[in-house]
């Protein structure tokens, strides 16, 4: 039986992207929903159908004051929400791209120290880090704490100092009008302001196999999915990657899933993972890692019921079957947005500061007499901080480390203004 609920409600299907997607967006931008699965509950499935006009047009939202809409994007969804999406300001001091570790202590130290600061996420705030199930070292929480919460408390921090955050938007280019820098957003709006802080972190690799496309949010998962854990409660799963997001993965799902079976290319776990996972995972009575393995196709009607597996060694196929496939398989920056007008190295990470001067000489382009600040790019006034920035060791705290640091020198720029 159902209990009243007045709030937010998700009715979906347990198989549907759309209805992941939605859960996903809702969840980590901290907005509680009821979920209401249609193959649980006829009477819903009859009003999905009324309401969408079919019951594969997934999910219907249904709003407290009566209206909904049926598989909304992210920005109609934030916008019914009351999350911010539109900046209140023409101008600001300070622009930040992408709400993660860096971007979230930039805004933190911007906005307490004086700076009118807007910072612009195209998801949701936390980052990659926000979609961690436990980081256990990152200094202050010797119990560790789930990115979840951390990106919450960062949230509330910045929030509190007068940061304001626009969510669901995503900045596709940016240029320069001296002295002012301007970013575009995709629904074509532009932002001026003084600074821009380029935090845009990295984006999941993607398991380019036979199979995996189709099955995205029907069983096969970027990252801990942790909205989803619970349906494979009891169940089999794997986790395909050996390093340390991949870790945490699998031991978070050793709360709900009857096997987790660790797929890894390497010959062990050692050579890519932090030495208290490896002993962790050695230690749980329902963790399988299989090692010099690789995937080669999923298969399933509707949703994941098998994987098919390559032996390295022996090039041997097997399969396995498995309701849930959670892919932690590395990460590329995401720096599209500043393509042409800062300089980044071969692998697209942004140069900064000493970094951009290779062979002695002053990056092309640059006219200044100073050289470029720390974490300045090629393009003055524009910063980098985080993953994203060529020579970042992409951990939490360097990520924190970064976007505070860069904040003295967003400061020596602005004097120059
Ligand atoms: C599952 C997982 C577990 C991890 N566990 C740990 C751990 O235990 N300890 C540890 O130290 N590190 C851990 N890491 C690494 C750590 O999370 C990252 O190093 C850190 O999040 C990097 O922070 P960032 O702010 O540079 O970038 P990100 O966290 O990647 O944040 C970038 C943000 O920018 C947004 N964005 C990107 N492009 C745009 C755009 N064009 N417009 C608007 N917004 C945009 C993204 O949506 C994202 O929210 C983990 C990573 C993962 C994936």
């Amino acid at each position: 039986m159902r209990l009243p609920f007045d709030g937010l409600r998700v009715i979906g299907g347990k198989w549907s992207p759309q209805s992941y997607g939605v859960k996903e967006f809702l969840s980590r931008n901290h907005v509680p929903y009821q979920w209401i699965d249609i193959d649980q509950d006829a009477p819903m499935r009859e009003l999905v159908s009324s309401l969408s006009g079919s019951v594969t047009r997934l999910p219907v939202v249904l709003f407290p004051d009566g209206s909904h809409l049926v598989a909304p994007t992210n920005l109609a969804l934030a916008d019914k929400v009351g999350l911010r999406t539109r900046a209140d300001q023409p101008f600001y001091d300070l622009v930040i791209v992408g709400g993660g570790p860096a971007g979230l202590a930039n805004a933190v130290y911007g906005a307490s120290e004086g700076l009118r600061t807007l910072l612009i996420e195209h998801n949701a705030p936390g980052g990659q880090a926000g979609t961690s199930s436990r980081i256990e070292n990152y200094l202050g929480f010797p119990a560790g704490i789930s990115g979840a919460d951390l990106a919450q408390r960062a949230t509330a921090q910045a929030r509190r100092f007068g940061v304001e955050m626009l969510t669901a938007q995503e900045v596709v280019g940016l240029r320069r009008d001296d002295p002012f820098r301007i970013v575009r957003l995709a629904n074509g709006a532009e932002i001026s302001c003084y600074a821009i802080l380029v935090a845009a972190g990295m984006a999941v690799r993607m398991l380019g196999v036979a199979g995996v496309a189709p099955l995205i949010g029907a069983g096969i998962y970027y990252g801990a999915a942790t909205t989803e854990a619970a349906i494979y409660r009891g169940r089999d799963v794997c986790v395909v990657g050996g390093a340390n997001s991949a870790g945490q993965g699998a031991l978070f799902f050793t709360r709900y899933a009857r096997r987790v079976i660790m797929l890894v290319r390497d010959k062990s776990l050692a050579s890519s993972m932090s030495q208290y996972l490896v002993n962790r995972i050695a230690a749980a009575s329902n963790i399988e890692v299989l090692t010099r393995i690789e995937v080669t196709e999923a298969c399933g009607n509707g949703h994941l019921e098998q994987v098919v597996l390559r032996d390295l060694d022996t090039s041997e196929p097997r399969r396995i079957d498995v309701a849930a496939m959670f892919i932690f398989i590395g990460a590329a920056p995401r720096s599209e947005m500043v393509s042409g007008v800062v300089e980044c190295d071969e692998k697209g990470f942004i140069l900064t500061g000493p970094d951009l001067f290779q062979s002695g000489r002053k990056p092309r382009g640059w006219t200044l007499d100073r050289d470029p600040f720390l974490f300045e790019t090629s393009t003055p006034g524009v910063f980098a901080a985080g993953d994203v920035r060529a020579g970042s060791n992409r951990r939490v705290a360097s990520a924190v480390g970064e976007g505070s640091a860069a904040i003295y020198t967003i400061h020596r720029y602005l004097e120059t203004v």
